[in-house]
C-alpha cells in the first residue's frame, strides 16, 4: 500500500480507490451520504463526511475542526 505519498493529513490521496476494490465503474456517486459506506461523524463538532470505501474514518480528520472522524 502506498501510503508514504501526501502529507498523510486529509486521507484521500489521489487515486485512491479507483479501478481497485470496487469491481470497475464508479456508476453512481453523487457525493451526498448516499451510496456505499455511510456516513463519518466528528466526535468534536458533529459534522458529518460521506465515508470513503478503502478509508477509514479514522484516518479521515474533520475538514472543519481537524479532529479524526470516527462512526
Ligand atoms: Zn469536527
Amino acid at each position: 500500500m502506498p501510503r508514504g505519498d501526501g502529507t498523510g493529513s486529509a486521507g484521500r490521496g489521489p487515486g485512491t480507490g479507483r479501478g481497485l476494490g470496487q469491481g470497475g465503474g464508479r456508476g453512481r456517486m453523487g457525493g451526498s451520504g448516499l451510496g456505499i459506506g455511510g456516513e463519518c461523524v466528528c466526535p468534536n463538532c458533529g459534522h458529518k463526511t460521506t465515508h470513503q470505501a478503502g478509508t477509514p474514518c479514522y484516518k479521515v480528520k474533520c475538514p472543519k475542526c481537524g479532529s479524526p472522524m470516527t462512526r
